[in-house]
């Protein structure tokens, strides 16, 4: 089956068709890091994680870039708040970022180019602008001529007619309503400090939209496979991106535009501007798993508002438990008659997982058939009525699906063997009679979010989640 995506170019279902069959390119817009992200982020990265995955799912090798914005309007003045370089200061929240995402499981893409590595390329394409009567200078500053490209707006879809001619703006961010020329290039000043690249152009630096024009096409060739962000970036960020890449090479840019919705908050994008934003760091405070979160962001559609509570963090990480209990259970259950109907469930449940991911990533009915399978397979479980044969396929249908979703706890073999030299341990205690150190033990590794289950074949531990 097909994958079909919904195209904000179109705004309708389109089939994905790869420029190179079995493998898709696709750019993804990066965190601009001069702070923690915070988990509104998270959701579209979380969104382009589970794109990517299924694509490997259906045999598609994958090729992704992410930028990461270390120059721009923000960094610079925080930096220089600090009294620190730029690369100092952007550094600290590199890392953090590749943390959070290593935490939340989201898969790394192939490259992560920063936009401080790429200023040579970009003031070659600020120079083939102008050169094709796209781009202008003033006092130093390059602007896009919105005018002179009569696609601007395809994206978007928004309307030209109130445009003012001449109206410029250069702030990286602006709304419909100040639709105008945007920099490219932005002249020294003094509020730059020491931020700034001596070029053809002047001494300067380059505009935020630039970069991921330069850096998809550096990586991905002039026309790739897709393009995503978060709606927010639909205007004017992409609306640019479009100008600017197709201005230049007069080929088309990227073939499907897809945007994740919100991830909100009372009625509001979660911002840092509006302060009612969470890092992930603040809610594994409160005690839930980065597993649990990963759950939250990933298990509503793409294109629906996500309302973020700490009780729909709860919930993710009951079902979660649900999940992972299941396989435990499975994994250690000794197998009785078949009933011959495992082979059934099993098969309804990839298929019905695959076709709901097909269908525009439906990621809610690929859920709901995985937990129909779940409830299925613990019915015949409970029956004896699954042999272990069976009950291998079960298993391995599930960690297929969890190379998709990947909820399933992993190996740590380092950790694990230390857990179980302190239940070995206690088991010791106990037989002492010394119960004292035996629930110590117990409530140590409580502590350590390691919960122990005392059962007729021994005593079994499973990770908080
Ligand atoms: P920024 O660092 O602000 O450039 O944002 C990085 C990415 O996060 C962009 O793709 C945004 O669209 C996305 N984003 C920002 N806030 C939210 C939110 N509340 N929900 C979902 N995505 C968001
Ligand atoms: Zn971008």
């Amino acid at each position: 089956m097909a994958l079909r995506l919904t195209n904000t170019m179109t705004r309708k279902q389109e089939e994905l068709k790869p420029i190179d069959d079995n493998r898709v390119r696709m750019y993804t817009c990066g965190p601009t890091v001069h702070d923690f992200a915070h988990i509104g982020n998270y959701r579209t990265y979380m969104f382009e994680d589970l794109l990517r995955r299924f694509l490997k799912y259906k045999g598609y090798e994958v090729i992704q870039v992410m930028n990461l914005t270390d120059v721009d309007d923000k960094t610079i003045r925080k930096s220089r708040e600090q009294g620190i370089t730029l690369d100092e200061y952007t550094e600290k929240y590199k890392k953090a970022f590749f943390e959070d995402i290593d935490m939340l499981r989201i898969e790394r893409a192939e490259h992560y180019p920063a936009a401080t590595e790429h200023v040579s390329e970009m003031v070659e394409m600020i120079k083939t602008l102008v050169k094709k009567g796209l781009a202008y200078e003033v006092e130093g500053n390059y602007y896009f001529s919105i005018s002179k490209f009569n696609d601007y707006g395809k994206l978007s879809h928004i309307d030209l007619e109130g445009l003012k001619p001449g109206a410029r703006v250069a702030a990286d961010e602006y709304e419909k309503e100040s639709i105008s020329d945007f920099a490219l290039w932005k002249a020294w000043d003094e509020n730059d400090g020491d931020v700034y690249w001596e070029t053809d152009l002047g001494k300067g630096r380059p505009g935020w939209h630039l970069e991921c024009s330069v850096m998809s096409m550096k990586y991905l060739g002039e026309t790739f496979d897709i393009h995503t962000g978060g709606v927010d970036n639909i205007f004017p960020h992409h609306e640019n991106e479009i100008a600017q890449s197709e201005g230049a090479t007069g080929k088309p840019f990227a073939n499907l535009w897809l945007h994740s919705e919100h991830l909100i908050v009372d009625g509001r994008k979660m911002a840092k501007s509006l302060n009612n934003f969470y890092t992930l760091r603040e809610v594994m405070e409160k005690g839930f798993s980065a597993v649990a979160v990963r759950y939250a962001l990933l298990s509503t559609h793409y294109r629906q508002q996500l309302n973020f509570t700490f009780e729909r963090i709860a919930a993710a990480a009951n079902a979660l438990e649900r999940y992972i209990d299941f396989y435990n259970n499975l994994s250690d259950y000794k197998g009785g008659q078949s009933s011959g109907k495992a082979e059934k469930y099993i098969e309804k449940m990839l298929t019905g997982f695959e076709t709901s991911l097909d269908d525009d990533l439906n990621i809610s009915a690929a859920l709901a058939e995985v937990f129909d399978f779940i409830r299925d397979i613990n019915r015949l479980k409970a029956e004896n009525k699954l042999s272990d044969d069976e009950r291998i396929r079960a298993l391995d249908a599930l960690k297929k699906v969890d190379t998709v979703l990947d909820f399933l706890p992993r190996d740590d073999e380092g950790i694990d063997a230390e857990i179980e030299a302190l239940i070995q341990k206690r088991a010791e205690a106990k037989k002492q009679r010394n119960f004292t150190e035996a629930d110590k033990i117990r409530d140590d590794l409580l502590q350590k979010g390691i919960i122990l289950e005392d059962t007729p074949s021994g005593t079994k531990w499973k990770r908080k989640i």
